[in-house]
């Protein structure tokens, strides 16, 4: 038996159970042994019935004083309850659909109960608790639930597994003092069962620097893959060049113009570019890009570029067609807001190469899009999306040349991490005359003042962004942003004429409402972080953020790129209600800096990659040590991969 053997192989797990192991994603041992605990309990801090934290998870130990038979309720639920007290008083403890619940537990007994404290009027309560004698200490894991599997056989399972199978290190002793990790059999024992912090953190660090190395390998063998590939080679058109450089409206900056000279460089080579262009918003990455599609176009190739969301790839639809008409290269935008028969005409039209730039969303390469001679594709904000999307578009049409667009700004050994499968071009310079956008760090006790500001930019003649938090990552956006906008309508905003944007409208509706605000006719949008990536309004110079605390430093500095768009002064008004001194520190560190990647290097000193990795929108979610990954460690895994690299 060994690591890749399957589940059902494991002494204690039948067909039954593995197939709900199968279910859960968990095929093999070495899969059951990285199934990790996403918390524990620690029995070691108990608490009595009074003095208890409520409204999150806690140990209560006390006494089993009453046991009350179950009761059935409507829809064929039922509760079954029992009273527990200590020396500071009593608590009640009830249990669904489970009606033996407390038949083996006995009266005048104590036990340490666990699960989630309530107090109804006075009184605690807890629901559904799980219960453990009251001598056992330390800590019990909790794992992500899996139906038809309870927690005690994953935990039983996990605990047979380790002393089944052996793990050997990839990582020699001697690399591990170096770097100060421990053996990784250690690690999977401690990750499921520590004894204490200390261990446990250590076994995370051990995990994240896994997470880190395998992800590093992967993409070493994705870019050696691609260097060795044949790519599309084009030929040098300095008149057609000269002519695009001539027709815009600005100077290129200097990092522009490098950016423009390597991206050519690696068109007029031999294997396929596969570059990122970073740059923090307002750096002028679009028209790098647009570079790119006119030496495409002079070589008689087509491109494809692509935006995250409708209203961004018509944003980008509008800018393009600018830039490249004048040069006779023609452009169409396929979204969803087009009808059936616009949509097909579009389809036909880029079929059969009479247009040379098509603009759209993912869908126009991932679904049915067929190009007459495809060389280069673009995507733009990339960073939302991993590696296996990267994937996914380097095997449509053969080896095309690829510019990845990213608005995140990173420090470098995060973005070599990352992207280590991509040639990298920084914009570091901006456009001349751009004006720092003010920002402040305020209390909800200011929400008067600032809202008051709003009105006098919008009596100037300006617009307003205000961004509301999604509550959690699995709720609708809809409520929050929907009733914050009514609150304004009714109150503090009445007369106004304020949009709504949210996860819930239709591309077309979104399309309508971007529109509304485009033009002038809203005055204010709420928003949810919708509006995070890349939309340009340059009327609009002030963002409201609220609960600002709850987004990372790099998220708050890209919503506030939404603003300091045009001549105009901008702001950016931070919202917290009650901010820790954290908080406090981190938000004035954001007012005082306007460079991105200084940003983003704060966010990963002081708190680990998790803000970075962790959300599901970055893409990167497949990092389940994020927090622990931090700039000491990347550089550790930089310093070893150094080290193995002639193995
Ligand atoms: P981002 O990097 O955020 O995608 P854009 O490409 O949207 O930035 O450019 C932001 C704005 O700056 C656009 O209105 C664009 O026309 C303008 N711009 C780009 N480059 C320059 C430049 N070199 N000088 C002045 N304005 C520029
Ligand atoms: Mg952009």
């Amino acid at each position: 038996m060994d690591r890749l053997s399957t589940v059902n192989l494991l002494p204690g797990i039948g067909p039954k159970r593995a197939l709900s192991y199968n279910a859960a994603g968990i095929d093999t041992i070495g899969g059951l042994l990285e199934y990790y605990p996403r918390d524990y309990i620690n029995l070691n801090l108990r608490y009595n019935t009074i003095e208890c934290p409520t409204d999150e998870n806690v140990c209560i130990a006390a006494m089993l004083t009453k046991k009350i038979p179950a009761v059935r309720l409507k829809n064929k639920l039922n509760i079954t309850k029992a009273v527990i007290e200590d020396e500071m008083g009593k608590a009640d403890v009830s249990v669904f659909n489970i009606p033996g619940f407390f038949d083996r537990m006995k009266i005048g007994e104590r036990y340490v109960f666990y699960g989630r404290a309530k107090s109804f009027g006075g009184r605690l309560s807890i629901s559904n608790p799980r219960v453990f004698d009251i001598d056992t200490t330390g800590f019990i894991p909790v794992y992500p639930s899996i139906p038809g599997v309870s927690q005690d056989r994953i935990i039983e399972n996990i605990k047979t597994a380790l002393t089944r199978i052996t793990i050997t290190d990839f990582i020699d002793e001697e690399s591990r003092a170096e770097f100060g990790l421990i053996e990784l059999s250690d690690a999977l024992k401690l990750i499921h069962f520590p004894t204490d912090k200390e261990e446990n953190e250590s076994a995370k660090r051990r995990l994240a620097f896994n997470e880190v190395y395998v992800y590093r390998k992967k993409l070493a063998e994705i870019k050696a893959e691609f260097k060795s590939a044949p790519g599309r080679r084009m030929k040098k058109h300095a008149e057609m060049m000269s002519r695009f450089f001539e027709e815009l409206p600005f100077e290129l900056t200097e990092s522009q113009k490098k950016a423009i000279s390597e991206v050519s460089a690696d068109l007029t080579g031999d294997s396929p570019m596969n570059r990122m262009l970073c740059g923090d918003v307002g750096s002028g990455k679009t028209v790098v890009a647009a570079a790119a599609c006119v030496l495409a176009y002079a070589n008689g190739y087509q491109s494809a570029f692509m935006a995250p969301t409708e209203i961004l790839a018509r944003q980008h639809f509008n800018t393009l067609e600018k830039l490249l008409t004048p040069l006779g290269i023609k452009t169409a935008c396929v979204i969803g807001a087009l009808s059936a028969k616009e949509h097909r005409e579009a389809l036909e039209k880029i079929a059969s190469g009479e247009i040379h730039v098509a603009i759209g969303t993912h869908a126009l390469i991932a679904d049915k899009a067929e190009f007459n001679n495809l060389a280069l594709v673009i995507t733009d904000e990339q960073h939302r999306f991993g590696v296996r999307q990267r994937e996914k578009l380097a095997n449509k049409g053969d080896n095309p040349h690829r510019l990845i667009m990213s608005a995140t700004p990173i420090p470098r050994t995060m973005a070599m991490m990352l992207y280590g499968d991509l040639d990298i071009s920084n914009l570091t310079d901006m456009p001349k005359g751009r004006k720092p956008i003010e920002t402040f760090a305020v209390t909800d006790k200011l929400r008067d003042r600032a809202y008051n500001f709003i009105k006098e930019q919008i009596a100037d003649g300006r617009q307003a962004y205000i961004v509301c938090a999604r509550i959690d990552e699995n709720e609708d956006d809809y409520n929050s942003v929907e009733s914050y906008a009514e609150n304004l309508r009714k109150g503090s905003f009445a007369g106004y004429s304020i949009g709504t944007l949210h996860g819930r409208l239709t591309a077309e509706q979104s399309a309508e409402i971007m529109g509304d605000f485009i033009n002038g006719k809203t005055q204010i949008l709420v928003s949810t972080t919708v509006i995070e990536v890349g939309v340009d309004v340059p009327n609009a110079t002030v963002i409201l953020i609220e609960d600002a605390e709850l987004f990372g430093l790099s998220q708050l500095h890209q919503l506030r790129g939404r603003v300091g768009r045009s001549v105009h002064q901008s702001f950016c008004i931070l919202m917290t209600a009650n901010p820790t001194a954290e908080v406090r520190e981190r938000l004035k560190y954001l007012s005082g800096t306007s460079s991105g990647v200084d940003i983003a290097m704060y966010d990963l000193e002081r708190r680990g990659a998790g803000d970075f990795l962790g959300t599901r929108q970055s893409g990167f979610n497949q990092f389940r040590f994020a927090s622990y990954i931090t700039l000491e460690l990347l550089r550790d895994v930089d310093k070893y991969i150094d080290k193995t690299k002639d193995q």
